[in-house]
């Protein structure tokens, strides 16, 4: 089942890609100043690394071998299908975050506040795929390494991050956001 995880873990990569990529060509719009800092630039390295890095010298290379683990083909059904999901949720937080979304934390000068479509259920819906993919990662790719680290690196960044995120959208958006905050969850729709 080794082949069967890795290409499902690649092909969710290459949909988020093509996903990802007009949202990428529209970001030369003029911002205000950016409120990442280095901590968020290190984090989002790290999870490259969880998402990408690892994940390929386990597809491509035997050197992580020593951290193997094996589950039942049913497992990597299970993470297959989570994969789906993970994909769907990201291609409809993009479609109703549209051109205010960015990789790091900033403001652009004609930002709306979006709080329909999935924006409506969580504050951060691109983070709740995030999580889904980290709950497919280990079950289809099964490396403690390759697939269950993401998942401890992504939990240190949305912490991080979506704390900081809400500030400075709270500072932006004022009144609005805190009602926007005070109708929504952070990450699981209708539990938190
Ligand atoms: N945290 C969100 C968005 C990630 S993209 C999610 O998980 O879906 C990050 C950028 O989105 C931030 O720089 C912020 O400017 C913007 N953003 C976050 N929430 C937003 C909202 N409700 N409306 C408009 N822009 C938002």
């Amino acid at each position: 089942m080794k082949g069967f995880g890795i290409v499902v873990y690649w092909l969710g990569m290459v949909a988020e890609s093509v996903i990802r990529m007009p949202y990428n060509k529209a970001r030369s719009k003029a911002k205000l100043p950016a409120a990442s800092t280095t901590l968020e630039k290190l984090l989002l390295n790290l999870l490259l690394v969880g998402m990408g890095l690892l994940p390929l010298l386990y597809s491509v290379t035997s050197w992580l071998s020593f951290a193997d683990y094996e589950l039942g083909t049913v497992w990597s059904g299970v993470g297959a299908g989570l994969m789906l999901l993970a994909v769907l949720i990201f291609w409809r937080s993009h479609t109703d975050l549209g051109t205010n979304w960015s990789p790091t934390l900033e403001i652009q000068t004609e930002h709306t506040l979006v709080s329909g479509g999935v924006y409506g259920l969580v504050r951060h819906p691109m983070y709740t795929s995030q999580l889904v993919w980290c709950l497919a990662q280990p079950l289809l790719l099964q490396n403690w390494l390759a697939g269950g680290l993401d998942v401890v690196v992504f939990l240190v960044f949305f912490f991080y991050r979506a704390g900081a995120e809400e500030k400075m959208m709270e500072e932006h958006f004022g009144l609005r956001y805190r009602e926007y905050m005070g109708k929504t969850k952070r990450l699981i729709p209708w539990v938190w």
